[in-house]
Formats: structure tokens, C-alpha cells, sequence
């Protein structure tokens, strides 16, 4: 058996078409288009390079974009009356502080600052509250997790009853997953077992997935035979596991062991090109959902 590969650039770029579509129609009907701001206090390279992948899609978008740069000596305070300040700006409709900040920041603090309706990341307490509810209280997905999902549905991966295993976690895409697959409801209403370090046989419980998740960072955790044939495997993962010296590029491997979980699994994403370039695809549709939202008045 050879899987079929989930193509998340092809996916997204999929969505960031429709996206674009919307957004025209929204400055058609009402003058105004979605606009997100992009904070980013020092130089992580990493996380310059984040920032930069996501404001040239939102630039390509034909969002208002605002890039906010400040250097990392910036203290607490003026950082959180930065974000109460685009919190109180109409032409604002999504606030991303990239993340790490200084040690002498507080994250949480800077988190619980921005306004719950523009948080597009979904990482505000409130907004996981609206998740664990579900239905019509959801206001903004976490990223990564909504990537997941759609590309699972847009394969046409079952989940309505479905075996899913999560492997991992975490705040930002374990936990909040598992309890999205997990809802009453199209695209989700799986059984779903959440597994991690405190895990007795991840194995036995990973060879009865349906749809195996892997969100763990460890190159390689997930051994072929742990995959039930013709199973959806998406692997979450990023580990640098070398440096590549022609390209200057980390090489960069999945928590799957690719190459023979493809002789096993039905469908599987690969790494890079899966769930990442999801990610960023569902940040802009959460900016989108938000601007309608602001417009609308609710
Ligand atoms: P994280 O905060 O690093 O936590 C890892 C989770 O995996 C923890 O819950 C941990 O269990 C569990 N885990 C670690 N080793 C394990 C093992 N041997 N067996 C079972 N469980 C194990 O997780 P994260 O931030 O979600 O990141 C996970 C991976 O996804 C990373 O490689 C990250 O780079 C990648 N990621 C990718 C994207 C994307 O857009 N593509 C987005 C976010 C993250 P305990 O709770 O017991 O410690």
C-alpha cells in the first residue's frame, strides 16, 4: 500500500483563493477590508521569518496590514498599552503578538491584554472557554488545530465516529484538537483518546487510530507498525534534525517516520508542506471572520 499525501501547501493556498475572493466582496459592499496587525518585540530570526511569511500573505490578501516592530528593550507596560491601543482601533480586527518575548515580559500577561474579539490566534482564555462550549459560543479557532481539522475534512477523512488519537498536549494544538474533534457536529463527533509522556502503551493506543495525530516534537516517535493500515496519519511535528549547506536551510523531519509510515497509513501529511502552510491559511480566515464581524456589529 503507497498513501495517498496530503498536500497542505496546495490546501491552503486553496483557501487563501477563496479568502482573497471574500475579501474583495468585502471592500465592494463596505469600503473597509480586514486588518491585522503583527507585533514583534526583538530580532529571533525565527521569529522575523514568521512574521514576514505572515504579512506578505496578509499583504497578498489585500488586508490593511500593519507590521509593529519594537526592540526588545521595550518594558511591559508600554507593550500592553500597544495592544489597548489597536484593541480601541476600528481599522483593527486581528492582533498577533509573536511569540517568545523577553524574559522580562510577561507572556500571559501580554496574552490576557488583547481584546478576546481581535485575539485571531484563539489563544486567549476566553476564546478556549468558547471552544470547550462549542457550536455557536466559537468565535476563533487556534490556528493550528482549525488547520488540522480542515485538512482532514477537505480530504474527505470520516470523523463522525472515528477512532482519533492525539499524541500530545499542548495549549495551542493537543488539547484544543482533541476537544474540536471531539463536539457534537460536522467534521468532528470522533471518539478521541489524548495521549502524552504520562501515556502506558502509546502504541497499543495509536494502532487503534482511525486518524492518528502526532503533536509531540520528537523526530521519528511514531513507528510504522504503531500505524493501523489505511489509517489518516497527520503529522504535527517540526524537529530540526540537521543543516542543509547547500540550501543554508534547517532539514526538518516530522514526529512520523515518513518514508515507512506511507507503506502503512491510508493518508499522511508530510513535513514540511502539511499542516504548516495550514496554519497560516486559518490565521488569515480567522482575520476574515473577524472583520465581518466588526462590520456586522457582533
Ligand atoms: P509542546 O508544548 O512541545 O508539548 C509536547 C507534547 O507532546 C506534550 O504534551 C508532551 O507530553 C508530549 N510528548 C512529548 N514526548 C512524548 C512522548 N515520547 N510520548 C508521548 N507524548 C509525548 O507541543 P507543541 O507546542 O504542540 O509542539 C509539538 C510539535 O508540533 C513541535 O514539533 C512543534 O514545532 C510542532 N508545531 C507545529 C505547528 C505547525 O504549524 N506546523 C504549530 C505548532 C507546533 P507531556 O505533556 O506529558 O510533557
Amino acid at each position: 500500500m503507497s498513501a495517498r499525501i496530503i498536500d497542505g501547501a496546495a490546501l491552503s493556498k486553496a483557501i487563501l483563493e477563496e479568502l482573497r475572493t471574500e475579501v474583495a466582496e468585502m471592500k465592494q459592499r463596505s469600503g473597509k477590508v480586514p486588518g491585522l496587525v503583527t507585533i514583534l518585540v526583538g530580532e529571533n530570526p525565527a521569529s522575523v521569518s514568521y512574521v514576514a511569511r505572515k504579512v506578505r500573505t496578509a499583504s497578498s490578501l489585500g488586508f490593511h496590514e500593519v507590521q509593529d516592530s519594537r526592540g526588545a528593550d521595550i518594558t511591559e507596560e508600554e507593550l500592553l498599552a500597544l495592544i489597548r491601543a489597536y484593541n480601541a482601533d476600528p481599522e483593527i480586527h486581528g492582533i498577533l503578538v509573536q511569540l517568545p518575548l523577553p524574559r522580562h515580559i510577561d507572556e500571559h500577561r501580554v496574552l490576557l491584554a488583547i481584546d478576546p474579539d481581535k485575539d485571531v490566534d484563539g489563544f486567549h482564555p476566553v476564546n478556549l472557554g468558547r471552544l470547550l462550549i462549542g457550536g455557536e459560543a466559537v468565535t476563533f479557532l487556534p490556528c493550528t488545530p482549525a488547520g488540522i481539522q480542515e485538512l482532514l475534512v477537505r480530504s474527505g477523512v470520516e470523523l463522525n465516529g472515528a477512532e482519533v488519537v492525539v499524541v500530545g498536549r499542548s495549549n495551542i494544538v493537543g488539547k484544543p484538537l482533541a476537544v474540536m474533534l471531539g463536539q457534537k457536529g460536522a467534521g468532528a463527533n470522533a471518539t478521541v483518546t489524548l495521549t502524552h509522556t504520562g501515556t502506558k502503551d502509546l502504541a497499543a493506543h495509536c494502532r487503534r487510530a482511525d486518524v492518528l495525530i502526532a503533536a509531540a516534537g520528537v523526530p521519528g516517535l511514531i513507528r510504522p507498525d504503531w500505524i493501523k493500515p489505511g489509517a489518516a496519519v497527520i503529522d504535527v511535528g517540526v524537529n530540526r534534525v540537521g543543516f542543509n549547506e547547500k540550501t543554508g536551510r534547517a532539514i526538518l523531519a516530522g514526529d512520523v517516520d515518513f518514508a515507512e509510515a506511507c507503506k502503512v497509513a491510508g493518508l499522511i501529511t508530510p513535513v514540511p508542506g502539511g499542516v504548516g502552510p495550514m496554519t497560516i491559511a486559518m490565521l488569515m480566515k480567522n482575520t476574515v471572520r473577524s472583520a465581518w464581524k466588526h462590520l456586522r456589529g457582533i
